[in-house]
């Protein structure tokens, strides 16, 4: 009889993987919460760096936990469904798009964070605030915006008009605010979450200075998610977006677009174009298409210039 083999060693002893997901990142040490609300302080595998990834707040991933003293590791970053570059978060589901009477609207901001919801697949909000300084905003903007895909609420932070019922649209959601600074961000998360952001941000604007990036973090209070940035002003077109494309994320001009006499039509003043008669008829809203026209030459430029 011979020998028998000797037996194969026995595989590594995998270490147990845990799900969860980073809500901070600060000097590459990145807070990640588990389902069940327990926070680990971990660092990422030095592959992410080789690949060029950088995890981000909001990233899902797996991790193992540290021991004692030993922090754990960040194993494997789950595919995004949305990212942004800044601020930079990865996974936001909803974009709160916020304005107000004062500061003086910029529209144009409006339908920038608009286009880049659409191109993300996030979902947007149009937050009027400050309804108390001007109760007749919030329709005006709600008829501006008719048909663009794009659900508009009434607020006072002030007052806590409304608020109610932006905190059920955002049941479920991981909620990134936009908009203008001075529109009231901050004092909603604040309203909705109890975290008080203004004092965190003033501080570190103190200590490092204005033009340094604040540290991002996930809010999770009171049954929502929340990202604290109310620095969060976007302000370029998503990059490498053909011009063509820009029009896919106006659905209100959709429901005519098929009219124009030219397929494709741009919308851009072609002859026997459907979307310009619209707006001529107050069927679209002309200031929704001359801003339109003002990206699209944006996005003339930059695909011009891409290869630059
Ligand atoms: P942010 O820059 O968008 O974060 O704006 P802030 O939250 O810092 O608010 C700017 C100013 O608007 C502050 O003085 C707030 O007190 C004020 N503000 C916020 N919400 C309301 C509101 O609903 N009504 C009124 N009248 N003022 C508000
Ligand atoms: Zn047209």
């Amino acid at each position: 009889m011979c020998c028998p083999k000797p037996a194969p060693p026995p595989p590594p002893v995998a270490a147990e993987m845990e799900k969860g997901r980073i809500i901070q990142g600060r000097g590459g040490l990145y807070t990640v919460r588990d389902e069940a609300g327990q926070g680990f302080v971990l660092r990422a595998k030095n592959k992410f760096r080789r690949a060029n990834i950088t995890p981000l707040v909001g990233d899902n991933v797996d991790f193992t936990p540290g021991r004692g003293e030993e922090h754990g590791w960040i194993e494997e970053i789950h595919p995004r469904r949305s990212y942004c570059l800044r601020p930079p978060v990865a996974n936001i589901t909803q974009l709160v798009i916020t304005l107000a009477p004062e500061p003086v609207p910029d529209l144009l901001l409006v339908d920038k964070l608009l286009v880049f919801s659409f191109h993300q697949r996030i979902e947007p909000v149009l937050a009027v605030n400050k309804a108390d300084l001007d109760p007749d905003m919030p329709g005006e903007i709600e008829q501006a915006y008719r048909g663009a895909g794009v659900k508009t609420l009434a607020l006072s932070a002030q007052t806590g008009d409304g608020l109610e019922g932006l905190r059920r649209a955002m049941a479920g959601h991981i909620t990134c605010f936009a908009g203008q600074s001075g529109v009231g961000k901050s004092t909603l998360i604040a309203a909705l979450t109890g975290e008080d952001l203004e004092t965190g941000e003033i501080s570190q604007r103190i200590r490092r200075g204005r033009q340094t990036t604040r540290h991002i973090s996930l809010i999770e209070k009171k049954g929502l998610q929340v990202l604290d940035t109310p620095g969060f002003s976007l302000l370029d077109l998503p990059e490498e977006m053909p011009p063509e494309d820009l029009r896919q994320d106006y659905p209100d001009f959709a429901h005519f677009a098929h009219q124009c006499r030219f397929a494709p039509c741009l919308h851009d003043r072609e002859p026997g174009c459907a979307v310009d008669q619209a707006a001529r008829e107050g069927k679209i809203d002309t200031g929704r298409l001359e801003r339109y026209r003002q990206l699209l030459s944006q996005a003339q430029d930059n695909w011009r210039e891409r290869y630059d």
